[in-house]
């Protein structure tokens, strides 16, 4: 080809590379997207050089929290926990919820039932994500309690059995934790080495903030816009709870989304609690826990179990710390 038809197509190829190089984002070592998943913004963060591996990673790190969300979602009735609320009496699920729902027992059976997964009647009885969230009668209130207890749900390889036909299955408490540690877990086998997923206040942490550990702010229960403390952390995960996330408020009174399970109300002592552990399902359910236990219970817990962590505030606002805690 002589070189003036060439000519053409060099311009082209010019204008089209000036195009590309264009549209491509600055690489400043960091690819972020958020996403609405679980009913909460999820943001996911990676670091690295790579840029192109970077936003593969980040998008199929958010895919596989959407994943998990139709596993475990009670909103969604094709998910697995529905058709276990939908069941009369046994069910086979797939391994993987199966695996969910016995760490969910465990922790369960560590906090002397202050974790159950088998408040979903409750949870639909007091509405209190709803626009008209309903405050109900003792009556109503032991109804939905009967069969809750430790033996509610019988695991035999991935069959499930309910105790009652009733009993409606909530893992709202854990799944959350779940999801942000298998978005972890692809970003890792992405070769991703630093990166943060934040679902809503369930954290976790991949590797370190170039060299440095990441600085977490846990928010202040009362105080909008404030933080209580600054967290220090690396290849951990933190998730708090706390009665400010999902309220109604009335004569003067706050009724909010975490229930103790002896009686069916608002657990009472805490205003938040902030666990720290090595994965966020379980730092997920202990911070649930905790919050029922009530502050000095909760923090014997946390004290008691290896590698976890905690930052406990009372209902009148009294801070208290395990003694490990990384500030
Ligand atoms: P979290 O925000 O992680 O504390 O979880 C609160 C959610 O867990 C609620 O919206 C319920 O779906 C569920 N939940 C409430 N109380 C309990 C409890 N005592 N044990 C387990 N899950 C609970
Ligand atoms: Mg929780």
């Amino acid at each position: 080809m002589s070189l003036k038809r060439l000519l053409p197509v060099f311009l082209i190829a010019l204008v089209l590379g000036g195009l590309v190089y264009l549209r491509q984002p600055q690489n400043d070592g960091q690819v972020s997207r958020t996403a609405l998943i679980m009913g909460t913004v999820v943001d996911v963060r990676a670091y690295g050089e790579d840029q192109e591996q970077l936003e593969l990673a980040v998008t199929a790190a958010l895919d596989e929290m959407s994943r998990v969300e139709q596993l475990f979602s009670s909103h969604m009735a094709e998910s697995e926990v529905s058709q276990l609320s939908a069941a009369a009496n046994t069910l086979s699920l797939s391994p993987e919820v199966v695996r969910l729902i016995l760490r969910g027992q465990q922790i369960g059976a560590e906090t002397s039932g202050a974790f159950n997964m088998t408040l979903g009647a409750l949870k639909k009885l007091w509405q209190i994500e709803s626009e008209n969230p309903h405050i109900p009668s003792e009556q109503e209130l032991s109804a939905a309690l009967s069969g809750i207890g430790p033996d509610a749900l019988t695991i035999v390889g991935t069959a499930v059995t309910k105790s009652r036909p009733e009993l409606v299955i909530d893992l709202g408490g854990i799944a959350k934790g779940y999801a942000v540690d298998r978005a972890v877990s692809v970003l890792r086998q992405a070769g991703i080495k630093s990166a943060t997923v934040n679902a809503g206040g369930d954290i976790s942490l991949l590797g370190d903030k170039r060299g440095k550990p990441w600085r977490i702010g846990i928010q202040h229960p009362r105080q909008e816009n404030e933080l209580l403390v600054t967290l220090q952390l690396k290849d951990q995960a933190v998730v708090t709870s706390g009665d400010y996330e999902r309220y109604f408020e009335r004569d003067g009174i706050r009724y909010h989304h975490i229930f103790d399970p002896t009686t069916g109300k608002p657990a009472r002592q805490c205003q938040s609690v902030t666990v720290v552990a090595a994965d966020a399902a379980s730092a997920d359910a202990l911070a649930t826990a905790a919050f029922v236990l009530g502050p000095e219970a909760g923090v014997r817990l946390l004290e008691r179990l290896t590698d976890v962590e905690g930052l406990l505030v009372s209902s009148d606002g009294q801070l208290l710390k395990t003694s490990g805690l990384p500030e």
